[in-house]
């Protein structure tokens, strides 16, 4: 009875810290039905919300410049020739059209584009000159809908969240495969 009594509190003390089911079930060698017992009294923390969105931005970011193949879209769209659009994946920076703190689009693939060092800071200078690229990049029709769904309020549950970070971490491992 000891040894359960453990177990439980360090599947409550992981659950706390964020972790999900079958990451606790790893140190935890209990039944899933048992542990999804044991946790249903666990309130869903802040601090696991925020581990969660830690990680989707950090996942989220590595495949927006995976997917660029490395090149800033910014240099891409205006440098002739293109070779000189080529940054290297790991020093791309990743412009936001939509400030982050708009959650609704914060993970939208629309509203982040890799871009150079000095494209970036540029943009972030030039409110109407990101504009024009954001619409420049994504048509007219792409531009209004992100728009829209920019002005949308959303707050993800721990599940969405979750998917998510599946979701874009199978994108990388098919990118990565190519
Ligand atoms: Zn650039």
């Amino acid at each position: 009875m000891v040894y359960l009594n453990e177990d439980y509190k360090k599947a409550i003390e992981l659950r706390k810290k964020g972790l999900s089911y079958s990451e606790i079930l790893k140190c935890v060698p209990v039944a899933k039905s048992t542990l999804s017992l044991w946790l249903r009294s666990v309130g869903l923390s802040k601090k696991q919300r925020q581990r969660l969105t830690d990680k989707l931005d950090t996942v989220f970011s590595r495949f927006k410049r995976l997917m660029s193949g490395g090149y800033c879209k910014r240099c891409w769209l205006t440098n002739k020739p293109k070779s000189n659009a080529y940054k290297g994946y790991d020093r791309l920076q990743n412009a936001h059209c939509h400030s982050r703190v708009k959650r609704s689009v914060r993970w939208d693939e629309d509203n982040v584009a890799p871009l150079c060092g000095g494209c970036h800071m540029y943009l972030d200078r030039e409110y109407s000159a990101k504009q024009e690229f954001f619409l420049g990049l994504l048509g007219q029709a792409g531009f209004n809908a992100l728009n829209e769904r920019a002005n949308q309020k959303k707050q993800f549950t721990i599940e969405e969240l979750r998917r998510k970070i599946e979701y874009f971490k199978a994108r990388i491992k098919e990118l990565q495969e190519e």
